[in-house]
């Protein structure tokens, strides 16, 4: 897997991939990632990137002959070339509600550059970046992610090149910049491999469901369970005691069945606590159902 990062401030990301999980991907090779500095794409003596908006308002905007310049340079035709003769025009209201997208309504292979790759406009104005969008990008080839800046970039980019517009959430950066190291690094810890433990990524928050979790556990019932697109548990560690509360006991008898029921209610209890409206989203068996009508009245 290879990401593109398309910026004028190439210096941002120096050393940001260079701690944990991020730093060993890149060292074993399981992903690399290209910064390409927007201003080797002009052509002035002053190397412009941006220009005032037609209409006049405040700001300046990302000029879009840099921007196609630099896509080019990576391989990547415009989306009406690498559509052509196949009937289809993919664009992200073809997304499922969850946010990934629609497996039907993905790009053709065929008419893909070299490899599964998708163009991404990092943009306050993006559909919502989720982990179900993270799971559906770490199966691709190639990501390339255009970071904007100033009032942001020229819509024609969005319009020919891009295959999605992603926001990482409702608020305004200065930058695509730092959206970018965040949809990479949601990204890449997904990429089979990059994680130590190779099940570590399917028992966290916003995860699957337990259904569609293959664990190697033989013998012994699994002390988690897969998310389901709730919230993880708490998680605790040693000393046992600590600032005069004590882990529950039930995480320390080795009773692997009381502890996955313990963690799925504390999943419940959570997710109704601070992000209540995931709980219409996520797979609920009959049990959680029950547990969650009982942690309600309970809290009335
Ligand atoms: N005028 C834009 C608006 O109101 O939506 C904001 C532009 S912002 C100052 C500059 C750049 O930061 C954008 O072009 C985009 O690349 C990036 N950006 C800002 N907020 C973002 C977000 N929530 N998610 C992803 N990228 C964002």
């Amino acid at each position: 897997m290879r990401f593109e990062i398309v910026t004028i401030f190439p210096g941002f990301f120096a050393g940001i991939f260079d701690n944990g999980i991020l730093r060993r991907a890149l060292a074993e090779e399981l992903v690399s990632v290209g910064v390409h500095d927007l201003r080797e794409f002009t052509h002035d003596r002053h190397r412009t990137v941006d220009d005032r908006p037609f209409g006049g308002g405040e700001g300046m905007v990302l000029k879009p002959e840099p921007l196609a310049e630099a896509v080019a340079s990576l391989g990547i035709q415009p989306k009406a070339e690498r559509l052509k003769g196949t009937g289809f025009s993919p664009c992200i209201e073809d997304s499922k509600e969850d946010g990934a997208l629609a497996p039907e309504k993905t790009l053709p292979e065929a008419t893909q550059p070299a490899a599964k790759t998708r163009v991404i406009l990092l943009s306050a104005q993006g559909h919502p970046f989720t982990q179900a969008m993270a799971r559906e990008l770490a199966t691709l080839d190639r990501i390339v992610l255009i970071c904007g800046r100033y009032e942001g970039v020229d819509e024609r980019i969005n319009q020919l090149y891009c295959d999605m517009e992603l926001s990482i959430g409702d608020y305004v950066l200065s930058g695509g910049e730092l959206a970018a190291a965040v949809v990479i690094d949601a990204t890449m810890r997904l990429i089979p491999g990059v994680l130590g433990n190779e099940a570590s990524g399917e028992f966290e928050s916003f995860g699957v469901a337990d259904a569609e979790i293959a664990t190697a556990d033989v013998g012994v019932p699994r002390s988690q369970h897969g998310s389901g697109g709730l919230l993880d548990y708490p998680h605790y560690t040693r000393p046992a005691e600590f600032g005069g509360l004590r882990a529950p006991e039930v995480l320390m008898n080795g009773d692997h069945a009381e502890i996955r029921r313990w963690r799925r209610e504390q999943q419940l209890r959570k997710t109704l606590t601070n992000r209540p409206d995931l709980l219409e989203g996520a797979s609920l068996s009959k049990e959680d159902r029950k547990l969650l009508d009982a942690i309600r009245v309970e809290s009335e």
